[in-house]
């Protein structure tokens, strides 16, 4: 049976992998020159240097059953851990830390201590039960039920609520709420603290790695799967109607909800494209990466060895920033993710003495500002001659990175807001939601559960419902 795979993104490489070593027939077509999707390194600040063009730190790749399952780390990836997975810093006093055992964490705590175990709990003492049960459409009986119902009680509630209700200090509250805030939400919304605890609790378990020598190679391990199973893949193919590919049994579509209802040749059940019609796209990341003469001065030395920092201030700066962009306005103090890839794997820049940074800003969708300034400001503000030390930056706008990879709409990384029912169902209420209305259609994104995130995930159980439905 022949499959063609659209869009080469970590999900799409995914399912292509596992279909092709079920013994189908795979061919991926992707329209950049190279595949990878959000997924890329290059050393765009000159030779020497790694740069991650997408994805940085890999709390759910690590944590991945399909990673695991596809063997990636024996075909080339290795994760690196630094010292510390998370910092957040705090003005005026030491920065949170999220270390890798929540003993660890929660000892740092001071009188949080024992609150910090109590919330982390239910994944602090089954760890496995995660990925089982939070990397796959959330509309289904749960494989860990007590686990998941001692979880929901603590997601449901907004990241603001739980943290006040829960912790007395600001550090146990901000490194929270910091986590909370991948959901790309205000920490105010509802099952927000669903995130706080899920990051937490990856960072605590299985770690916030970065991949040696670049995101990259988690691509470049994914391909090597998908070779050695007799797959293929075609760059430099924009798939604009599915007709003009070679003859399949199925199309398996690595790409959002717009763009699904861009491309011809779909057959797609009028009621389906309706509902797509309705996804909405969330807040966009603006990008810029540094080339530094040297690291990053912290006023805490600790956020040194820090692979992420959330680099924004205090719960209720976090609030207010969150809360702007959810208005559409961009707010003068940001939430900014820094990466410091660096710190664990010292590959990515071989020039003596430089070393590259990443960070993103949270922007409205589209926004179109210069906000670079802002973003040099917050990193200032908690490391004062941050500025002195910029070599280069190279700014990536919301516009720049959906004209790279057309899923990046506006800049949204997570492949459509998590507001609403989109958290759950992704990305029509469906029970199944990897099926694009009908069989032979199958999506694969991160429009579909478990959501944005190189891991794979979406790919891998897409996969698994072609593989039902062709009966292979
Ligand atoms: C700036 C940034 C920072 C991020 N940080 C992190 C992070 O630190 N950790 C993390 O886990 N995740 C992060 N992410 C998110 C992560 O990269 C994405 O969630 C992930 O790449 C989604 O994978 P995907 O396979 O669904 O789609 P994508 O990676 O978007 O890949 C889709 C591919 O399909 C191709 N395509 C689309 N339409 C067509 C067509 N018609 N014909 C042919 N090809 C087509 C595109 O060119 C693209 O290559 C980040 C993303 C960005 C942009």
């Amino acid at each position: 049976m022949r499959i063609a795979v659209v869009g080469s993104g970590p999900n799409g490489l995914t399912a292509a992998c596992r279909l092709a070593r079920a013994g189908l027939e795979v061919t991926v077509y992707e329209r950049a020159e190279a595949p990878g999707g959000a997924c890329r390194s290059a050393p765009v600040l000159g030779e020497g240097t790694v740069v991650d063009l997408g994805a940085a730190a890999h709390p759910f790749g690590a944590a991945s059953p399909a990673f695991a399952a596809l063997g990636l780390q024996d075909r080339g990836l290795e994760w690196l851990h630094p010292e510390v997975p998370l910092a957040h810093p705090l003005p005026g006093g030491p920065a949170a830390l999220l270390r890798r055992d929540a003993e660890g964490t929660a000892r740092g705590l001071g009188r949080d201590t024992r609150a910090w175990r109590a919330v982390h709990a239910p994944f602090a003492e089954a760890p496995e039960a995660i990925p089982r049960n939070v990397m796959g459409p959330l509309l289904r009986w749960p494989r860990d039920p007590l686990v998941m119902a001692r979880f929901g009680a603590r997601a449901v509630w907004s990241a603001s609520a739980l943290a006040r209700a829960a912790f007395r200090g600001e550090r146990a509250r901000a490194l929270f709420t910091g986590s909370a805030l991948h959901s790309m939400l205000p920490p105010t919304h509802p099952l927000t603290a669903a995130f706080g605890g899920v990051f937490g609790s990856l960072g605590m378990t299985s770690g916030w790695p970065v991949a040696r020598g670049g995101s990259q190679a988690i691509v470049d391990a994914l391909v090597r799967t998908l070779t050695e199973a007799g797959g293929s893949i075609r760059c430099g193919v924009e798939v604009t109607d599915l007709r003009e590919l070679p003859a399949h049994d199925a199309a398996v579509l690595d790409v959002v909800p717009s763009r699904l209802l861009e491309l011809g040749g779909t057959d797609l059940p009028e009621r389906y494209a309706r509902r797509l019609s309705r996804w909405r796209h969330g807040p966009a990341a603006h990008k810029v990466d540094y080339l530094l003469d040297g690291p990053v001065p912290w006023t805490d030395p600790a956020v040194a060895g820090a692979g992420t920092a959330h680099v924004v201030g205090s719960t209720r700066e976090m609030a207010e920033a969150e809360a702007a962009v959810r208005r559409g306005s961009l707010p003068q103090r940001p939430f900014v993710m820094v990466t410091q890839q660096q710190a664990a794997d010292p590959s990515r820049c071989s020039l003596p003495g430089r070393h590259v940074l990443w960070a993103y800003a949270h922007v409205p969708n589209g926004c179109e500002r210069d906000v670079r300034p802002l973003i040099d400001a917050q990193i200032e503000r908690f490391a004062p001659g941050f500025r002195d030390r910029i070599l280069e930056a190279q700014v990536t706008s919301p516009a720049a990175l959906e004209h790279w990879d057309p899923n990046l709409v506006g800049g949204d990384i997570g492949g459509g807001s998590l507001s609403g029912l989109q958290q759950v169902f992704r990305p029509t209420p469906s029970w199944q939601p990897y099926r694009a209305g009908r069989r032979g259609l199958y999506l694969c994104s991160s429009s579909t559960p478990p959501g944005g995130g190189a891991h794979g995930m979406g790919g891998w159980n897409a996969a698994g419902v072609v593989l039902r439905d062709l009966g292979a």
